[in-house]
């Protein structure tokens, strides 16, 4: 992995009604040096920062009892929940907005606290609190990239399905789960040059959301018989990516190895609301601007990838979703492309050195997501945490479905994002092994911790 700069995030607000910077402020890896950070830069806000601390670091939730309910059958987690994990229940029912109104009512202070949100995709007063803090946590310590990119991680895992004896298919669609003469999950039926093969297997882990997998790939009859025909699913919001390519290094670009966000209104929730419900028309002046952006940087070589995501609303596009991919008409290409550069144009006004100095551009919407990532609302989140939500968390967001030997994985299960991920795979496989594989993980961090020691001693 490659590690971000010790200052990872880097977090600009303008109001850019008026074009006036309101906060500059870069944000270190480390829980006391974010805490020192904040009073430093709001030094009348200390007691509600470290009452933010307070309810944020670590999560003042019952994560285990959360992690064994999610694994039982639902009839617990609806008979137990609010028994079992009563401080968990009270953040699934308070927003992130709401828990800082209650702290402070300085805005500049919540930005720099909420910016976060467009790495899960939503805005404060939309998400729920133990989301929040979860995300918050996971990068407490900083960035981290793959070396190589997403690709890496791809890699890694074929590498280690390999040596276990198992193998990969890729463009393989899976049209359906196979269901055997008992009536349980006995494998899944895969789409190959238009051929369908059946791979029979005793258990299945489906990775491909909770959408995908409880409303098209289970049998419309099964389907039916579990229950799954109430599945009420709300999708996460939806981005708009900007793929940019530099020549040049990250310092010969005069950037540090930093994320850097820009939001272009302290009230995030606001200037959210006003853009999401907008037709996609940018008009800054009036207050309907890109909320908040982030451009994500890859060094390679001398040059530098940078990724742009902005949200977007998977309705101002849908229009043309039965439309090839690359072929899309001129007017779906105008509207991408005004976002694109306004995006841009944010960016320029913290860097104007890059204005034009990319070589190479090219633009996504929500619906480039539904072709490449099989999502079906733009969802590139999965399903949308809200606030008050409780079968979102455990009747949907649950490894064990309710057809014998199917599992699921991925952040729909856990919570969003790479690291959301990884973790509900620990949650799935523990399940399906019936181990605690944390366990493992932390024994297994110990011994690395423990070589890594014994090697330092010997340079
Ligand atoms: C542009 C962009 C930038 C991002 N940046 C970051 C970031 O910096 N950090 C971060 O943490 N997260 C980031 N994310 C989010 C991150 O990619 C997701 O949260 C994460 O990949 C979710 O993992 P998952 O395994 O749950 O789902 P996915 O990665 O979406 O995997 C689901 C897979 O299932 C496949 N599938 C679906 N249906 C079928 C079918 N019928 N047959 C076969 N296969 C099927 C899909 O093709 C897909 O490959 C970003 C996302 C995007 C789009």
């Amino acid at each position: 992995m490659l590690s971000l700069d010790e200052n990872f995030d880097n977090l600009s607000i303008i109001n850019s009604a008026t074009n006036e910077k309101l906060l500059e402020i870069e944000i270190p890896e480390g829980q006391d040096k974010l805490i020192k950070k904040l009073k430093e830069v709001f030094p009348e806000e200390s007691k509600a920062i470290d009452e933010y601390v307070e309810i944020s670091f670590p999560p003042k939730y019952e994560i285990i009892p959360v992690i064994i309910l999610k694994c039982f059958p639902f009839i617990f987690s609806k008979l137990f929940k609010y028994l079992v994990a009563p401080k968990f229940m009270n953040y699934v029912h308070t927003s992130i907005g709401q828990a800082l109104d209650k702290l402070t009512s300085n805005q500049l202070l919540k930005s720099a606290i909420c910016y976060i949100g467009i790495d899960y995709g939503s805005n404060p007063k939309a998400t729920p609190l133990y989301e929040h803090s979860m995300i918050h946590n996971i990068f407490k310590n900083g960035g981290h990239i793959p070396k190589e990119g997403a690709d890496d991680i791809v890699e890694s895992l074929i590498k280690v399905i390999r040596k276990g004896g198992g193998d990969v298919m890729s463009k393989a669609n899976v049209a359906s789960i196979h269901i055997n003469k008992e009536g349980k999950c006995g494998g899944v039926c895969v789409l190959k040059n238009k051929d369908s093969i059946i791979i029979e297997s005793p258990i299945v882990i489906s990775s491909a959301g909770v959408y995908n997998t409880y409303s098209k790939l289970i049998p419309r009859p099964i389907r039916e018989k579990l229950g799954y025909n109430h599945f009420k699913y709300t999708p996460s919001y939806s981005v708009q990516a900007t793929f940019l390519g530099y020549d040049g290094t990250i310092e010969e670009l005069g950037l540090k190895f930093q994320n850097y966000f820009i939001m272009t209104n302290p009230d995030f929730d606001g200037q959210f609301t006003r853009y999401m419900e907008s037709d996609g028309d940018i008009d800054p002046k009036n207050g309907i601007d890109i909320p908040i952006l982030i451009a994500n940087l890859r060094p390679y070589n001398n040059k530098v990838s940078m990724t742009i995501l902005s949200f977007a609303n998977h309705a101002w596009f849908q229009e043309w979703n039965h439309q090839r991919v690359g072929q899309r008409s001129v007017d779906y290409e105008d509207l991408k492309e005004r976002i694109a550069n306004r995006a841009l144009e944010l960016l320029y006004m913290k860097h104007p050195q890059l204005e034009n100095r990319h070589s190479v551009m090219s633009t996504s919407s929500p619906i480039t997501f539904n072709h490449y990532l099989s999502n079906n609302f733009g969802d590139y989140m999965g399903f949308k945490r809200v606030v008050g939500n409780d079968d979102g968390v455990f009747r949907w967001g649950r490894p064990m479905s309710n057809l014998e030997n199917l599992f699921l994985v991925g952040q729909d299960i856990f919570a969003g994002g790479v690291q959301g991920a990884m973790l509900s795979a620990l949650i799935t496989c523990g399940c399906v092994l019936r181990r605690n594989l944390f366990d493992d993980l932390a024994k297994a961090v110990e011994e690395m911790k423990k070589w890594k020691a014994l090697l330092f001693c010997f340079k």
